[in-house]
């Protein structure tokens, strides 16, 4: 290679690695695989190695000189007591004996014991904990700063807002920083899959991109939505320092303190144990419940560590990553295959999605003869022909995926894919909703999307219609007699009688089922009708509220949020809140309601809230501006908890105004109507029975 062409190399892979950073870290929305993507970056590193002269005429900037920042607008920044950095990676075994050597060299010591923790597949997240107690939880940022997404990770279910010291443990620390990695199981990862095709908007590509696009979302109720996870292991900064002296008792110390640590840490003695452990988790893996991409190997003492320091440490007073840890990635499993057709699912909104029809091949331990194609868009960007040969990938329990083309193997026959303008089911027409990448079939009729209505509907997460599976729903809609959600329970005996001989028996066992399944907890009924966003959480948070389907389907907008967008209830945020809103908002939805009563259903209403206190009973509450510690979800909790009620808008009827900073017109009309004005230290009082200072 010519100097002229490292130089332009050079400037060439910046710019490409500059834009992956970009689609990765900012958007959670990668091109290509991380395999490609390290790659491109080792090459790049590699040649501004061997090519220092030309690396500095390209520019001072790189990417390799920097962290991936995925700081977003909307969050604010905090700064990390202890820089985050991230770690050297390689796929190559002979690079670990060389990271072990080096770390030989530089301890002087023989042999080093490593610690070999799972890789797990997701966004790197550092929790401060003051006195024990979870005060805030910020991204990795550029390493130095990070996005504070402290009330998005309080709604992770495994993690403790508070520590504590087990017998005989490390104590608490004053202060200290935890770092780990927020993830999705590939349980829930698949599920908001589906629901993302439902919705008709683009799919995520792997998991972590979803838990990192999660952690970025700006409404903490759509956020508990979805389960996030998290796992610690890593030790950021730590008042007092000395709480433990490895990465073993490291390890040890988060788990007693009653956090979601790693369970199964290997420890070793030299690099060939250390290979040899990375071997027998590579084999393990596959049975993890999440998606991991390799090992994490680490010098187990402390001393030690301190010993190594960190690459990029002095020379630009920026620490990069350290030199007594190295991960090990384990190359995904990647196999070609003939793509047969292209065929579509039609979902229970409408949505088309594109599945590859493989020629089968071995991936990962099992024959993949399907893979999802994701959208019109996705297929069009790589160029997706029938009859290519393509590359399949599968992690863990991700739907396969089709990653790209081979093009060296296509044939000359091979013409561009063209999108189906009508639906496979019912022959409609395609369309395409503005802001949406999925093309769908309008016709609200269209068999397919009735019998995935239904289905959903008597699935075990909505009214549970022992019997009533996809084969059942499938009947039902072929032969017309279900075509909406209440016609399950206008089915009749004689009709069903007539699907075959010696049915008696399972048709009366269906009807009987399809009976009981009338008095079915309102939630389930909520969760069945499939509006968008709605999960079961979602529907136990509606029905507490609303107490019955027509009340719901009733609800106006302001019922759910303020004129600021601000959610009114516990769990519903304003995407939700809008989903619901349009949903009923059409006759054909509205219809549903309608027709569950006509044919008898009585959804049992959750028991009323348990009121734990009487102090607000009776009370009307108005909240306007940003309390300093209780969100507006809580406020309104607290209120609720105590017999009081929470109003969207002042009248003379309310009785206190709850009022924090940046109050707007609510408070003007408070002070005009003569309405008490309390300041959150003024409930607080209120709450606890004595009267407020200011209010009278
Ligand atoms: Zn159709």
């Amino acid at each position: 290679m010519t100097s002229a062409e490292a130089q332009d190399r050079i400037r060439q892979l910046r710019a490409e690695v500059s834009r992956h950073d970009e689609l990765y870290y900012r958007r959670a929305r990668p091109e290509i695989t991380d395999f490609e993507y390290d790659r491109m970056r080792r090459e790049l590193a590699d040649l501004e190695r061997d090519f220092p002269a030309e690396a500095l005429a390209a520019g001072e900037e790189s990417p390799t000189r920097r962290i991936g920042d995925d700081r977003a607008q909307g969050f604010v920044r905090a700064r990390h007591a202890s820089a985050m950095t991230t770690l050297e990676n390689t796929y190559d075994e002979a690079e670990m004996r060389e990271f072990d050597a080096r770390l030989v060299r530089l301890i002087g010591r023989e042999p080093l014991e490593y610690t070999i923790e799972p890789k797990i597949d997701g966004a790197s997240i550092s929790l401060i904990y003051e006195q024990g107690k979870l005060v805030r939880a910020i991204t990795r940022g550029d390493g130095e700063e990070g996005d504070d997404v402290t009330a998005n990770v309080r709604t992770i279910r495994s993690l403790p807002h508070r520590l504590h010291a087990a017998e005989g443990g490390a104590p608490v620390p004053e202060f200290v920083e935890i770092r780990g990695e927020i993830y999705l199981r590939f349980e829930e990862f698949n599920r908001i899959n589906e629901e993302q095709d439902e919705l008709g908007v683009e799919r995520y590509a792997n998991p972590r991109n979803l838990a990192a696009g999660t952690l970025k979302l700006l409404d903490a109720a759509v956020v508990a939505e979805r389960r996030l996870e998290v796992v610690l292991y890593g030790l950021g900064a730590c008042r007092p320092a000395n709480v433990v002296s490895s990465q073993v008792d490291w390890h040890r110390a988060v788990r007693g303190w009653g956090l979601p640590g790693l369970a199964a840490v290997a420890r070793a003695r030299g690099i060939e144990d250390v290979l040899a452990a990375i071997r027998v988790l590579d084999a393990e893996r596959a049975g993890f419940p999440f998606a991991t991409d390799g090992a994490v190997v680490k010098l187990n003492d402390f001393a030690q560590q301190r010993e190594a320091g960190f690459r990029g440490e002095g020379e630009r007073a920026r620490k990069l990553s350290p030199r007594w840890a190295c991960a090990y990635k384990f190359a995904p499993e990647r196999a070609e295959a003939r793509l047969l057709s292209i065929t579509l699912q039609v979902g229970r909104t409408g949505v088309l999605t594109p599945v590859a029809e493989l020629e089968p091949v071995q991936l990962a331990g099992t024959t993949v003869a399907r893979a999802t194609l994701h959208n019109a868009d996705e297929i069009a960007r790589k160029d997706i022909r029938e009859g290519d040969v393509v590359w399949v990938e599968k992690a863990g329990e991700v739907i396969p995926a089709v990653i790209g083309v081979n093009l060296a193997r296509r044939g000359p026959s091979c013409v561009p894919y063209a999108f189906p303008t009508q639906c496979p089911a019912c022959g409609t027409a395609v369309v395409r909703q503005e802001g949406e990448v999925a093309m769908r079939c309008p016709n609200p009729s269209c068999p397919v999307q009735v019998r995935r209505r239904v289905q959903h509907f008597a699935s075990k997460a909505c009214v549970d219609i022992e019997g009533l599976g996809e084969a059942m729903a499938e009947t039902l809609a072929g032969r017309g007699w279900v075509r909406t959600v209440p016609d399950v329970y206008r089915l009749r005996r004689e009709d069903l009688l007539g699907l075959g001989k010696n049915v008696e028996k399972s048709t009366d066992k269906l009807l009987a089922a399809i009976e009981a399944s009338k008095g079915s907890e309102l939630w389930r009924f909520i969760h069945g009708l499939g509006i968008p966003h709605v999960g079961a959480a979602a529907a136990k948070d509606l029905a507490a509220r609303f107490r019955s389907l027509e009340a719901l389907a009733g609800a106006s907008l302001g019922e759910f949020i303020d004129a600021k967008g601000n959610s009114l209830i516990l769990g519903i945020g304003e995407t939700m809140a809008r989903a619901i809103v349009g949903f009923f908002a059409t006759a054909e939805h509205r219809a549903l309601v309608e027709g569950l009563r006509e044919v008898g259903v009585a959804p049992m209403a959750p028991a009323e809230r348990v009121v734990t206190g009487t102090a607000l009973a009776g009370c009307t509450f108005v909240l306007t501006g940003t309390l300093p510690a209780l969100t507006r979800e809580e406020a309104t909790a607290l209120i609720e908890a105590a017999g009081g009620k929470v109003s969207g808008s002042v009248s003379k009827k309310t009785s206190y105004v709850l009022a924090g900073e940046e109050a707007g017109s609510k408070l003007d009309k408070a002070r005009t109507l003569g309405v008490p004005v309390i300041d959150e230290a003024g409930f607080r009082a209120l709450l606890a029975g004595s009267a407020p200072a200011g209010g009278s």
